[in-house]
């Protein structure tokens, strides 16, 4: 894969962590960047929007998208499907744009095996699973079971926090959108190993 001047910047951690509200704190202040919009087999839920949130398609049409290898990587979580389309984020790499995903540690790993050299990871967690338990009730979009599923799921998705770069506990909103912030605007600076040695072939520009 030819991508210049790209970067990516891998978010994971257990739905009520807080992601997208910290994406949304850090918008304006991070430059030119595209969030990767993942497809799913998941049912849309209530204040969800088809091409903003999800794009939402039937297990046929993301067996035939598998096919056809459209994903860069793609999961089943919770029972359901999740891809990322690769079509987009190789555009947005070759814009030079920093691509935030928001997957989980399965994409990470694939991610991270494919574009190894600019990507950063961030695991985004609540300080403790009980705080999680509260959010994910006070959120109300899912059922009793639906939040049981997501709580044992964060329970095993923490143990594999060492194999991310970062990990930013989300306490108080503005803590961790400072350092999220921070973590993005170094992101971008990554330099894939490609262009590390043109450089250093260009400066080396006399006979010595
Ligand atoms: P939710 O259903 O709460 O929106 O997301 C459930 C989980 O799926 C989250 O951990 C989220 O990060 C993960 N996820 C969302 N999109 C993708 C994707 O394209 N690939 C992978 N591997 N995980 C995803």
């Amino acid at each position: 894969m030819n991508l210049h001047s790209g970067a990516v910047l891998i978010l994971s951690g257990p739905s009520g962590a807080g992601k997208s509200s910290l994406i949304k704190k850090i918008s304006d202040d991070i430059g030119d960047y595209y969030f990767s919009i993942s497809t799913t087999t998941r049912p849309i839920r209530k204040g969800e929007v088809e091409g903003v949130h999800y794009h939402f398609v039937s297990v046929d049409e993301f067996k035939e998208d598998i096919k056809n290898d459209h994903f860069l990587e793609y999961a089943v979580v919770h029972g359901n499907y999740y891809g990322t389309s690769l079509k987009p984020v190789k555009e947005a790499l070759n814009a030079g744009k920093l691509v935030i995903f928001d997957i989980d540690v399965q994409g990470n790993t694939a991610v991270k095996n494919r574009l190894s050299d600019i990507s950063t990871s961030v695991f985004i967690t609540p300080p403790t699973l009980s705080e999680l338990k509260k959010r994910l009730e006070n959120r109300s979009t899912d059922s009793k079971e639906v939040i049981d599923a997501r709580i044992k799921m964060a329970k095993r998705e923490i143990q594999r926090v060492s194999e991310y770069d970062y990990l930013v506990v989300n306490d108080d909103l503005d803590v961790a959108a400072a350092t999220l912030k921070l973590i993005a605007i170094a992101a971008k600076l990554k330099i894939p190993t490609e262009e590390i040695n043109d450089f250093v072939q260009k400066w080396e520009d006399i006979e010595y």
